[in-house]
Parts: structure tokens; sequence; C-alpha cells
């Protein structure tokens, strides 16, 4: 697949795997995934497989996100860990503002900003995510709700920061439920979400930003989706647990 910004395609392990599993996982996406060089592979496990996983995929094109961090670095933050502490660990990434941790954590878009900025100062991509409740979608104000989460989310970072922040697209009512948006539903927001970049930092920025697809992504959607004009990658959830679909949603991809 020929496409302008190079894919990236990143798995969220979510509160799953203990390191045993962990490293029987990432053992097996090392073997399947040696050749591939055209996307950028991301696996994101939780805290405690982080330091395994590392030393795993030292000698592999697999590179390392965290699900969250702490803002405010180290000190007195009970239950936090710092960006210092993942980069330790050689920690490339950082999910920031899933949908669960905007539920179940009350994070809002102020906070997520702050993230993002912490994040960029200490050298870790940020890869935020947005995207519309089902509710949102059917009283018809998915672009209200997203352009208020990307302006919100990335509010004080520099063109520079936007430029090499990573965007999830993940429609609520997609993620773990089986539905996908269609290709085109998905590309629609994701034009939308590139316009909303056009208008804060101008094309030439908004054209290098990479806008993944997140929601029931699978080996048999992926194609079709990735293959849209303005979706750059996928953050996968469920399809990530296993080597094969995950694998196979890479390969898929190419
Ligand atoms: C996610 O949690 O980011 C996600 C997209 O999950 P799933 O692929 O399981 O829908």
């Amino acid at each position: 697949m020929d496409k302008e910004r190079k894919l990236i395609i990143a798995g969220n392990w979510k509160c799953n795997k203990t390191v045993a599993e962990a490293l029987d996982l990432v053992t097996g996406l090392k073997r399947e995934l040696a050749a591939v060089k055209e996307v950028d592979v991301v696996v994101c496990p939780p805290f405690t497989a982080l330091e395994s996983v590392s030393r795993a995929i030292l000698d592999s094109n697999i590179r390392l996100g965290a699900q969250n961090f702490g803002e405010n670095g180290y000190g007195a933050f009970t239950g936090e860990i710092a960006a210092g502490m993942l980069k330790e660990f050689s920690v490339g990434y950082v999910i920031l503002g899933h949908s669960e941790r905007r539920q179940y954590q009350k994070e809002n878009d102020a906070l997520i900003a702050k993230k993002a900025a912490a994040a960029h100062a200490a050298n870790l991509v940020p890869i935020v995510c947005v995207g519309e409740t089902l509710l949102e979608r059917e009283a018809g104000i998915t672009n209200q709700v997203v352009e208020t989460q990307v302006r919100g989310s990335l509010a004080g970072l520099s063109p520079e920061q936007v430029e090499r922040t990573v965007l999830a697209y993940e429609p609520v009512w997609a993620i773990g439920t089986g539905k996908t948006a269609t290709s085109a539903q998905a590309q629609e927001v994701h034009a939308f979400i590139r316009g909303v970049l056009t208008a804060l930092h101008g094309e030439a920025v908004a054209k290098r930003v990479r806008i993944q697809y997140g929601g029931s992504v699978k080996a048999n959607n992926a194609r079709e989706l990735l293959g849209q004009p303005d979706i750059d990658g996928a953050l996968v959830g469920g399809a990530a647990l296993e080597v094969r679909s995950f694998a196979d949603i890479i390969k898929n991809s190419i």
C-alpha cells in the first residue's frame, strides 16, 4: 500500500498479560514481523511488563509504548509513573486520552493536553485518542465532539510537536463491540480531523500528522480501512492480544 505517511499500527494491550504471557506474545510477533519495514509497529503492554518486553524487542523492528503516565514527573505522586521511568525501558510512545480513561478516570481534554506537552518534553510520542459516543453520533454531533477533543487535547503544543503527535480516531461505539465504522464513515471523520489540524497549524503540518483508526480493527477489515487516504494506521485492542490476529492486521495493511 503506497501512502503519503508511514503507517503506524499500535497494539493496546490494556489491563491484560502477565509478564510470561507478554513475553510469549512479543516473541511470536518478533518472529512473524521480522521482515516488516513498511509499517511502524508499536506494542503497549501494561507497566508491569514494560521491562521484559523492552529487553525482548531490543533487536527487532517493534517499538514500545505505554498506556498512560503521570504528567508531573518524579515526586510525591502516589501511584503515578513518570516519563523518566518509561524512558529507562526505551518507551517511545504513550497512549493518551483513551476513551476508557476518559470514562473511568474522568480524564478531560485539559489534562490530556498537559500530558501531551509533558510527553513531548520527555521525547515520548503521544498517541492522542478522540472519538464520539453512539449517542453523540446519533445526535449528529460527531464532528463537533471530535473537533472539541482535538483542539482541547492539542492545546498549547507547538506546530512541530503537533506534527510528531499521533492521533487516534476511535468511535467509542466501535471499541471492543465488534462494530466497526465503515471505511467511508472513518475516512469522513479522518478528513475532518485533518481539516481541523489545517485550521490550527496550516496544511504542511496537517499533512504530516498520522491519524490512526481504532475500533474493532481485525485482519479482515484492516486493508479496506487503512486503504483510505486519511487513515494512517490503527490502534488495536482485542486483536492485539494474539500473535496471529495482530500480525495478520499488519501484513494485510502492507
Ligand atoms: C482500543 O481499545 O483502543 C480498541 C480499539 O479496542 P478494540 O480493537 O478491541 O475495539
